[in-house]
């Protein structure tokens, strides 16, 4: 006859193989199913990778209120101060994908602001100002490039 155990979690009667063994006591069975043990696993691990996340996260917001710091804290063009609408900008930016400070460069780019040496390279930009240099390099690569772009019109 197979021998049940009642699962300390789920109060469920099963075959005691469903339980995994003490690792101190080896003849021993632990009090909660494989089940349960697993379901209880996941949820820690879960959590704990949202807390890493989160770490870094607030990790990146230090950096970047850092490095906008070090730049002057405002823009460079119009003098706009809200540090949420404040941009890292290539001053001498050679290629609308520079514009974009994205993903893991923004980390790079951060310790290479606060790491000092950085030449004049970056300066702060308002959201608007950024967007108002994108159009218009965008529109001198259309003229450079004979194009009659699309930038113009705007
Ligand atoms: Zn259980
Ligand atoms: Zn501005």
């Amino acid at each position: 006859m197979e021998q049940l155990k009642q699962c300390s979690k789920c109060l469920q009667n099963k075959p005691i193989d469903e339980f995994y063994r003490s690792r101190r006591l080896r003849w021993k069975r632990r009090g909660e199913c494989k089940n349960c043990e697993n379901t209880r696993h996941d949820l820690y691990y879960r959590e704990r990778k949202k807390a890493i996340h989160y770490k870094a996260y607030l990790r990146q917001g230090l950096y970047r209120r850092k490095a906008i710091k070090y730049l002057g804290s405002k823009c460079n063009w119009c003098g706009f101060k809200k540090y949420r609408a404040l941009v890292i900008d290539h001053v001498n930016d050679d290629g609308a994908k520079e514009l974009a400070v994205k993903g893991n460069n923004k980390w790079r780019i951060w310790k290479t602001i606060l790491a000092g040496n950085i030449e004049k390279r970056y300066q702060i930009l308002c959201a608007n100002c950024n967007m108002i240099k994108h159009w218009k390099y965008r529109r001198n690569v259309d003229r450079k490039e004979g194009k009659e772009g699309y930038s113009e019109s705007i």
